[in-house]
């Protein structure tokens, strides 16, 4: 028997929108290369290229902060205007 229903809640922001989903990771710049912000993502938005956090799939992005959380060198940088209160509904 399936278990109930569960609907994704996903950001409603229109600004810099990519279709109809807020971009809301920005950029990175002076990353270290230590892989944190890719283990911290849910969704799977940034990935490694050649030692180095670069931003995939940007559409992706669920507004958690973990990943500027996490960096130990504040090298992620969150459109200010969508910037929101740290929420984290996972575990
Ligand atoms: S804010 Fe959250 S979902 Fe968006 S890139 Fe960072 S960790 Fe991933
Ligand atoms: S957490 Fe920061 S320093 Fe580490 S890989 Fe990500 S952006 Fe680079």
């Amino acid at each position: 028997m399936p278990g109930p229903s569960v609907k994704r809640k996903t950001a409603n922001i229109r600004h810099n929108t990519v279709g109809e989903r807020a971009m809301t990771i920005k950029s990175i710049n002076g990353c270290i290369g230590c892989g944190e912000c890719v283990k911290s993502c849910p969704c799977d938005v940034i990935r490694m290229d050649r030692g180095k956090a670069v931003i995939t799939y940007p559409a992706d992005c669920q507004i958690c902060h973990l990943c500027r959380m996490y960096c130990p060198v504040d090298a992620i940088e969150m459109s200010p205007e969508k910037s929101i209160p740290v929420i984290v509904p996972w575990g």
